[in-house]
Formats: C-alpha cells, sequence, structure tokens
C-alpha cells in the first residue's frame, strides 16, 4: 500500500446534524483527502457525519485510519471497512493514538466529544506538546457563536490572540485543508495537481 502523503485527522459529529449539507462537506473532506494521496484518522465509528467522512475517503481510494475504545465498538457502530481500525482500550487512549497518528487536525460540524477533542490538541499545542496545524471547518455559520464566545474570552484576557491564532478558522473546505497541509511543513507537490 502506497504511503499517504499526509495524515490528517478529522474530528466530527457522531450524529449528521440537521442540514444535509454537513454530509455533503464531509463527502467533500473526505474525497479531497484520498484525491491528494492522504490518510484520514478518526473515530472509527460508522455513525454520522464521522461514518460519512470514512466511506467517503474509503470510496474514493484513501487509506482510513479509526481508532476506537473497545466500550464504543457497539455503540458507534465501529467500521470495519477502515484499512486500519484499532480497538484501544479508553478513550485517552484514542485521543493520543489519534493525534500521534495525524499531521493536523480538523474540527467538521458536531457535538461535545467534537468539541473536546478539538479543545484538547488546541491546548496541547499551545503548551507546546506539539506543533501541528488545527482548522475549524466553519460549515454555514455553525461555529459563529463559539467564535464569538472565543473572541470574549480575548477580550476578557482569560486568552490573548497568539492563542486564537494557533487555530485556522474557515467557511471553505478547499482553502482550509491545503492551508493546514502546508502548514504541517510537508512535501507539497501533490497539492497543485488538479483534482
Ligand atoms: P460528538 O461530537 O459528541 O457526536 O462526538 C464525536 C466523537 O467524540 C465520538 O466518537 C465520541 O465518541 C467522541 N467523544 C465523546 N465524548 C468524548 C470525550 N469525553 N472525550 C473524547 N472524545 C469523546
Amino acid at each position: 500500500m502506497a504511503k499517504p502523503t499526509f495524515s490528517l485527522c478529522v474530528y466530527c459529529g457522531s450524529k449528521p446534524g440537521d442540514d444535509s449539507s454537513f454530509a455533503e462537506s464531509a463527502v467533500q473532506v473526505g474525497q479531497w483527502i484520498a484525491q491528494h494521496g492522504g490518510q484520514l484518522v478518526y473515530g472509527g465509528g460508522r455513525n454520522g457525519l464521522m461514518g460519512v467522512v470514512a466511506d467517503a475517503t474509503l470510496a474514493a481510494g484513501g487509506q482510513v485510519v479509526g481508532i476506537i475504545p473497545q466500550a464504543l465498538v457497539e455503540k458507534e457502530w465501529a467500521h470495519q471497512g477502515c484499512t486500519e481500525l484499532h480497538v484501544v482500550e479508553n478513550m485517552h487512549d484514542r485521543k493520543r493514538m489519534m493525534a500521534e497518528r495525524a499531521d493536523a487536525f480538523i474540527a467538521l460540524p458536531g457535538g461535545i466529544g467534537t468539541f473536546e477533542e478539538f479543545y484538547e490538541v488546541w491546548t496541547w499545542r499551545q503548551l507546546g506538546y506539539h506543533n501541528k496545524p488545527i482548522g475549524l471547518l466553519n460549515l454555514n455559520g455553525y461555529y459563529d457563536p463559539m467564535l464569538l464566545f472565543l473572541n470574549n474570552v480575548v477580550k476578557h484576557r482569560f486568552m490573548d490572540t497568539w492563542q486564537m491564532d494557533l487555530i485556522q478558522s474557515d467557511t471553505d473546505a478547499n482553502r482550509l485543508l491545503p492551508g493546514l497541509i502546508q502548514a504541517a511543513g510537508l512535501p507539497t507537490p501533490f497539492l497543485s495537481q488538479s483534482i
């Protein structure tokens, strides 16, 4: 199997949300990863947007690494079609392995599990535990209220602007994805290929 050009960790909802355009964008993200020779790293489930992004990556010929805690194998309906499916002991092992396997992270719309994972890699980055790019795909303004609140955190000086600047937020996956891969410092000749 060819070595992937990059590994992108995607955090997103284990539910599909109320708007079919979320799933359409999740498909685009999966296709983009596959078409650029990349590898998806994600939570290993079939439910919601998580399943959609994995299916889209696989259908477009890409590689998928799923990492799921034993206790969630049935609840999140572990994706047996993954190129690699790792069943780990607990959530901490899952999140550590996802972070280790990724060159960059991106959060799509999701719920508290998605937020928790996104905030964890962000806090790890501000502490210097890693130096990997972190993106927020703000589809249809889904994350507008969160970004508003985060700017309020800066205004009240519980966070500095440099901390905000550690995340890249964009409404357009076609801008955000190459930006993240470039920021990861990988060789990127594959980015100039038209898809
Ligand atoms: P959600 O965004 O809530 O639909 O969850 C998305 C993913 O995050 C699912 O795979 C959940 O298993 C995972 N998740 C839920 N709770 C946590 C947590 N406390 N820490 C890390 N991941 C979680």
